[in-house]
């Protein structure tokens, strides 16, 4: 039978009721869609254990020997067995909590027992082990590596557990080794040296060494990858094919900037990115270009110079920040930077009154209006633009990539796009969240930026951060206090917020304190933080809201409460609230008084690197990508399966390349050769959800 079109069904030892459980649990349609879901790890059978082996209670061990004594205790329905078992050096004991009486044991049958290890107060025990005698154990019973698969609390109902899986799998070994169609061309299976996908599927569940299964586990890592990699490179071509608003001129507006409001000079980097933006924006092509620049290096003034060029150049541009306090401050700065000139700059968030909107949306409409500033608020379809030909998004890590989209359908042929991201992602990421988009960096602070010092307290020791809070607003300096805020529980984190907040206004009774978080109006966060922008308050008490883009110099003090809960590259964000002016700044991180080893390993980190990749890489370790998946939900064309972002890299560049080599040669897959290619993305297609939306 031919495994792609099987309904699964009909397969041996599966049935209709057991095929509907597989539809819904794993979405299993077919034969090869079961042979698709791979076991996540194996019992190694060719290893025989001794007792003094065991070591941990994840690996099932075999172990051969015999049962020198048993007995029950208890009767009824708590009647537990409990035997000895020795394997001629050591002794262990098994035990039987269930149905006991239908356990069979012989004193003088040498038995091969299976199991995992659990330990009971300071001792091994194997609790329901399975024990066969050996003359019924088999070669291939103790041969290679037995494979382990996950399964649902509703799969093992109808006895599919793990075991159930491998039985109905082993069934379809016959017709897989007769061959399914490959999803990748022979020449790069040759060039890579992969397994062909048959062998791969054949291995991954049945491997007869550990060597062949981690052949099985690169191939198909490889092929995971290579179509994530083809559907974004694909993309990139398509769009760079695209026709964009020629932009040629640096005209007057950003000469008389550059030359009389520019507070300071540009870094060597600001210049050399500005440079590689005006290349694009001149070419005729539309840019897509991601802008990366750790916190605190600049990248408002480059949005803005970007910005400028296309005010000379008779387009519009808009500049979308995540929160309206982001939208709200970048608006102000960039107006007061522009006060000298007639470049007209406007705002418009989800609080823009109705009143507001209408003029501004003619102002808009008529081109009245250079720059627009704010939040999601700008991408609605209300919002029409005489004549947009730069969208820039800032802090992208909040945005989906449908999104993005919709900022394209803005004009006649779309605008270009700068997306800004001061969250420093590891190159396996950016290759795969950003893998359609052009890479500039800002590998440079501005001059005269001292580092951060970061401090790891415990609360216990919150005198002596008090104490250094005194001494810190007697110098003059402003602080920021930060919470932990997360959806789920955000009754009690704002809870937690207010608390803290009463408990500073005790502590300090002489300072004046702002609170914000998202619950708040609008019109009272922007008072709040107005407040502590002008020095009338000297703490801010707030959740993360403030996480991204807040510039108040005279913040020198950064303290995170509990700040194992927030993810390393958040922490970083935060730190990079202070370190503005010229004095020295601090981030005091503030855990529980008992720490996992965990959470020192990650204060460690932060105390010892100011380096943003560094932090970024060390989080990716440490809590798989996960942590950045989670935010980038419509970031990744395809599920993963069996590869990872984390420890992938490698793999990850090898596929990459392989997808840009056939690209290369033919953007559209055209060529009756690639056909293998377009089929499969196809299918891939069909089966994800959000990308389909946007191609
Ligand atoms: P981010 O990259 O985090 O968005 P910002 O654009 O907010 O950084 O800039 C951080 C601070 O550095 C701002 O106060 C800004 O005015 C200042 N700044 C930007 N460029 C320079 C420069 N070339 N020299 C000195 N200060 C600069
Ligand atoms: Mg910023």
């Amino acid at each position: 039978m031919v495994l792609n079109t099987q309904d699964i069904t009909y397969c041996k030892n599966v049935g209709s009721k057991r095929a509907d459980i597989l539809r819904k649990e794993l979405k299993v349609e077919t034969a090869l869609d079961l042979v698709r879901y791979y076991p996540y790890k194996y019992i190694d059978r060719s290893r025989f254990w001794m007792i003094h082996e065991i070591e941990d209670e994840d690996t099932d061990v075999q172990i051969k020997g015999q049962v020198v004594e048993y007995h029950t205790i208890g009767v009824g329905k708590g009647q537990r067995l409990s035997a000895t078992f020795t394997d001629g050096r050591h002794t262990i004991e098994l035990v039987w909590f269930a149905q006991v009486q239908y356990v069979k044991l012989d004193l003088n049958t040498p038995y091969l027992l299976r199991g995992k290890p659990s330990r009971f107060n300071h001792d091994w025990n194997f609790v329901h082990p399975e024990l066969i005698p050996l003359s019924k154990v088999t070669d291939d019973m103790v041969q290679g590596l037995q494979p382990d698969y996950r399964t649902t609390e509703a799969m093992k109902k109808v006895g599919l557990n793990s075991k159930g899986l491998r039985t109905i799998l082993l069934g379809l070994l016959p017709d897989l080794r007769n061959g399914v169609p490959d999803t990748i061309g022979q020449d790069i299976l040759n060039k890579y040296h992969l397994m062909s996908l048959t062998e791969a599927l054949i291995n991954i569940h049945f491997p007869k060494d550990i060597a062949s299964m981690q052949k099985a586990k690169e191939r198909l890592k490889f092929e995971e990858l290579f179509y994530i990699q083809m559907q974004i490179l694909r993309q990139a071509k398509r769009r760079e094919q695209g026709e964009g608003y020629r932009m040629p001129i640096a005209g007057r507006n950003l000469h008389y900037f550059y030359e009389h409001c520019l507070p300071f000079k540009l870094t060597g980097a600001q210049k050399r990115v500005v440079h590689e933006i005006f290349d694009d924006l001149k070419s005729g092509k539309q840019m897509n270009r991601l802008l990366q620049g750790d916190v605190g290096s600049g990248k408002t003034l480059v949005a803005l110079l970007s910005c400028l060029i296309a005010t000379d150049n008779g387009y519009q541009t808009c500049i979308m920040a995540p929160t309206e306090i982001l939208a709200t401050q970048h608006y102000h700065n960039i107006k007061r930077m522009l006060a000298d000139t007639p470049v007209r700059v406007e705002l418009l968030t989800g609080s823009t009154t109705k009143k507001q909107r209408e003029p501004l949306h003619e102002a808009l409409r008529t081109g009245e209006v250079n720059i627009l500033i704010g939040t999601h608020a700008l991408i609605e379809d209300e919002v029409q633009f005489a004549n947009l030909g730069l969208a820039i998004v800032d802090e992208q890590h909040r945005f989906g990539v449908a999104q993005r989209a919709k900022l394209w359908a803005k004009n006649v042929i779309p605008p270009h796009v700068l997306v800004m991201t001061a969250t420093p992602i590891p190159r396996t990421l950016a290759m795969t969240f950003y893998g359609d988009l052009k890479a500039s960096q800002i590998n440079e602070l501005p001059p005269g930026r001292k580092p951060i010092h970061t401090l790891h307290y415990s609360i216990s020791q919150i005198q002596a951060v008090y104490q250094f809070i005194r001494e810190q607003v007697g110098k003059g300096r402003q602080i920021y206090v930060v919470y932990p805020l997360i959806k789920e529980n955000e009754k009690l984190d704002l809870l937690d917020l207010q608390n803290g907040y009463n408990t500073l206004c005790e502590a300090f009774p002489e300072y004046r304190i702002s609170m914000v978080h998202g619950q708040m109006k609008a019109k009272d966060k922007e008072e709040q933080m107005q407040r502590f922008v002008k020095g009338e308050t000297q703490i801010l008490v707030a959740t993360t809201v403030i996480e991204v883009g807040v510039d108040v110099p005279n913040a020198s003090v950064m303290i995170v409460e509990n700040a194992e809960r927030f993810g390393l590259s958040q922490l970083h964000q935060l730190r990079g609230r202070v370190g503005r002016g010229a004095d020295q700044s601090f981030c005091l991180l503030l855990t529980d008084v008992e720490q996992s080893k965990e959470t020192r390993k990650r204060m460690d980190i932060m105390v010892a690197t100011n380096d943003g990749f560094k932090i970024a890489e060390a989080d990716l370790q440490l809590r798989g990508p996960g942590d950045f998946e989670g935010t980038q939900q419509s970031g990744l064309p395809f599920e993963l399966k069996i590869a990872s972002l984390s420890s992938d890299g490698q793999i990850l560049e090898v596929a990459r390349q392989a997808a840009m080599d056939i690209l290369d040669k033919d953007p559209l897959l055209e060529d009756e050769f690639n056909r293998i290619y377009k089929e499969q993305l196809n299918r891939l297609r069909q089966t994800a959800t959000n990308w389909s939306e946007i191609s």
